[in-house]
């Protein structure tokens, strides 16, 4: 290993109580769902899996799909696992999951029990894992009996292949129903991870916060920089090398007049705060305590060393809140919204 990891980086991470369990998580966490594909070069994925962990990131989400094309993304960590963090598993927390389409025909997609069992047996391949830290339902599948993905939930953890499990973008309904048959069965729903940002509030509104705190699950909130608008980067215009400019999941028609207004104003009570606007967007997530982790995505380390710095201001003043309440209004970014509607 020509890399030695930063000896300090436990001193400059908190690390949060995942809901009632054990386990602690990243106050920020590292998601490879954009920039780790065949598309990137393999260094700058290199850096930046090495940036976060030497800031005590020491949590990477992934996912069979991300890429592209699906799948490449674990390949790469997968490299990564093997070239520069060998020898620290111990010290990493990795996700996989599956409930997006992944493969041809009626078992590469959704939540039956064939099609999460046998893509968590892919991802560890891809991955040259013995087993995840954690695997997901990565969505709430309305066709198969909720009784059937979890069970498979389940036999993922008994079987060895994970040690947590968790449900991505489900409702507090869905919830509730899913973590009383994971209860009964005697694994746990861990964590929870839905999209939650200052331009997208769903969670308040349907009430998942408060569900997931009553039942002791941890929450993990994935595009808290709202895919990168929460920076500077759109304040002015469309970079050619940003999210936005690829056609990608970052549609420019949510660069709206009216959500560019919202987002400098934003960017002016970071300023005032000493923060910038993306360390600000991941502090405001995370307000209260009521958060668990943060899950970024970065496209090169230097907007990982920046987000990781949020952990330094993660106090508001209630009139700061105040503040920003009156420009974190829905922006209709939420493209995970259907998923909560099942
Ligand atoms: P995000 O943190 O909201 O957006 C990341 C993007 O913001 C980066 O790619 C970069 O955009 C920009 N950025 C990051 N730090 C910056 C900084 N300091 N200054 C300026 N710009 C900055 O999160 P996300 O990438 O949308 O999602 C994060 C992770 O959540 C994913 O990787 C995945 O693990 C997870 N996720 C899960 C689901 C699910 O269904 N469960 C869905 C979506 C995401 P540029 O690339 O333009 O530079």
């Amino acid at each position: 290993m020509n890399w030695t990891p930063n000896p300090e980086r436990y001193s400059q991470m908190v690390y949060n109580t995942c809901g009632k369990s054990g386990l602690k998580l990243p106050a920020i966490s590292l998601g490879l769902w954009h920039n780790f594909g065949d598309d990137k070069p393999h260094q700058t994925k290199q850096a930046i899996c090495r940036t976060a962990f030497d800031r005590g990131i020491t949590h990477f989400d992934l996912a069979n799909n991300y890429g592209p094309p699906p799948g490449s993304a674990e390949l790469a960590f997968g490299r990564i696992l093997k070239e520069d963090f060998a020898g620290l598993r111990d010290e990493l927390i990795i996700s996989s999951k599956a409930g997006y389409d992944m493969w041809p025909g009626p078992y590469g997609e959704w939540g039956s029990r064939k099609y999460l069992i046998a893509s968590c047996d892919q991802s560890l391949k891809r991955m040259g894992l013995a087993y995840v830290d954690i695997f997901y339902s990565h969505r709430f599948d309305p066709n198969t009996p909720l009784e059937e993905t979890m069970m498979a939930l389940d036999h993922i953890v008994r079987s060895g292949r994970a040690l947590y499990v968790g449900i991505s973008s489900y409702n507090s309904k869905r919830t509730r129903e899913a973590a009383a048959i994971l209860k009964e069965l005697g694994t746990p729903c861990l964590i929870h991870q839905p999209s939650y940002s200052m331009l997208n509030r769903w969670v308040e509104e349907d009430g998942l916060v408060d569900t997931l705190e009553e039942l002791g699950i941890g929450s993990i909130v994935f595009s808290p920089l709202a895919q990168g608008m929460l920076s500077t980067k759109y304040l002015n215009d469309i970079p050619d090398d940003s999210r936005a400019s690829q056609h990608k999941s970052l549609n420019p028609d949510f660069l709206s007049e009216k959500n560019i207004a919202n987002i400098k104003a934003l960017n002016e009570i970071a300023l005032q705060r000493g923060q910038t606007l993306a360390q600000m967007a991941i502090a405001w997530v995370l307000r209260k305590g009521r958060i668990t982790s943060a899950l970024i995505g970065a496209s090169r380390p230097e907007q990982v060393i920046d987000c990781a710095k949020a952990v330094d201001n993660l106090l508001f003043t209630d009139a700061e809140l105040q503040q920003i309440d009156h420009y974190a209004t829905d922006a209709a970014i939420n493209i995970w919204a259907k998923s909560a509607e099942l």
